[in-house]
């Protein structure tokens, strides 16, 4: 399970507060890669929220279940708004900022493009004037005229960029590669800081371990095997 972030960019001329109009109808089109072996779309996937489907063998539901043409792997997607709902303003136009618009909560595929779509909305930045069902799907920018502040405006330059967000360990059990090795690194660590001889450095990972698991059963001995208050329980 991975959770990755769809962050939009975007140009904004005389507008402000683009945003999608209703989350709940939207449809994200994505290409999707399958992360066993990495088939990917060759056509953009409705993905919605208000589609939702049993996955197969679990009592969970998804907005969004494929299975790979390739290797048959099953895959799903869940759509987590983002709340409240993302409003790209003015500001973040003109600090070129990257807003997170959703967040794709990902099983076994993995979204690799996406086309914006229809059913977009933003105002005008001094007049307020309201434009609705702004439709992206064409040429990925929009233009109009606000007849209120007499100006043209536009939103033009749309990037977006998917980021994976880091998992919290309280969240999942499955914790990246990298944290295993440090937790693993600093376990033996600590286990080599406990033997009392001096070339423990040079000892294999395995040798730490049993010479430790020895060490401590000495000490349990010593101190009586059943007493929970010694320092030395403590610690693990
Ligand atoms: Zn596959």
């Amino acid at each position: 399970m991975v959770k990755i972030a769809l962050q939009l960019k975007a140009t904004l001329d005389n507008v402000t507060n683009f945003h999608i109009e209703s989350l709940d109808d939207f449809i994200w089109y994505l290409k999707l890669d399958c992360s066993k072996c990495h088939t990917q779309s060759e056509k953009y996937h409705d993905i919605s929220l208000k589609e939702s489907s049993s996955i197969a063998g679990s009592r969970g539901e998804a907005n969004f279940i494929m299975k790979c043409k390739f290797c048959s792997q099953e895959g799903n997607i869940n759509i987590e708004p983002v709340k409240p709902a993302a409003d790209y303003t003015s500001e973040d136009s003109d600090d070129h900022a990257f807003k997170t618009i959703v967040i794709f909560d990902c099983r076994g595929i993995e979204p690799i493009d996406w086309q914006p779509g229809e059913g977009w909305a933003c105002q005008g930045a001094e007049s307020n004037t309201k434009f609705s069902a702004i439709d992206l799907s064409e040429n990925k920018e929009w233009m109009d005229y606000d007849e209120k502040a007499k100006q043209a405006v536009a939103i033009n330059e749309i990037e977006f960029k998917f980021v994976k967000k880091p998992m919290s360990m309280s969240s999942d059990s499955q914790s990246t590669p990298s944290n295993t090795t440090s937790t693993y690194e600093s376990s033996l660590d600590q286990l080599r800081s406990l033997l009392p001889n001096s070339d423990a450095k040079g000892m294999s990972d395995y040798d730490v371990v049993r010479s430790a698991t020895d060490y401590i059963q000495t000490l349990m001995k010593d101190t009586g095997v059943a007493d929970s208050n010694t320092t030395e329980s403590k610690t693990w």
